[in-house]
């Protein structure tokens, strides 16, 4: 089971939650995560369950990245918005660098989501459940 984290920009919330209601089935049976909004918009219309977190600019990137920090995230989801400068800028980029310290699968446009999305399917991310077992613990 891994830990998936999804985050969408408001411009971006379409895309996500049709995303998510393609891959329904693949999700399922995994951790899911979010930030606030991206995360109702998703519960409402699939049967997932998601914990969420505040919203983005409220901190809702910060929660997530301290997971990321902690090496407890395995897949993130963020669809940005390219064409928009965002208030909460800084904890955005906050969030991509820790992803790159830990090495977590991060998708930031649709075309890589498919991409990872079909690799969780394959099982081809179980190496990240090596990586689990082996970091110093904290347990979530
Ligand atoms: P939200 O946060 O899911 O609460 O909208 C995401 C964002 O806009 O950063």
């Amino acid at each position: 089971m891994m830990k998936i984290a999804f985050i969408a920009h408001d411009r971006k919330k379409e895309e996500m939650v049709n995303f998510v209601i393609a891959y329904e089935q693949v999700f399922e049976g995994h951790d899911l995560y979010s930030t606030g909004t991206t995360g109702t918009r998703i519960m409402d219309q699939t049967d997932l369950r998601i914990h969420r977190f505040m919203s983005g600019p409220l901190g809702g990137d910060q929660q997530i990245g301290a997971l990321v920090a902690q090496n407890e995230m395995d897949l993130i989801i963020f669809l940005r918005d390219p064409l928009m400068a965002q208030p909460h800028e800084p904890d955005i980029n906050a969030l991509l660098r820790l992803c790159d310290v830990q090495g977590i699968p991060l998708a930031t446009n649709i075309a890589t989501a498919e991409i990872l999305v079909k690799a969780l399917d394959r099982g081809d991310l179980g190496w990240r459940e090596l990586v689990d077992k082996y970091k110093p613990g904290t347990d979530l």
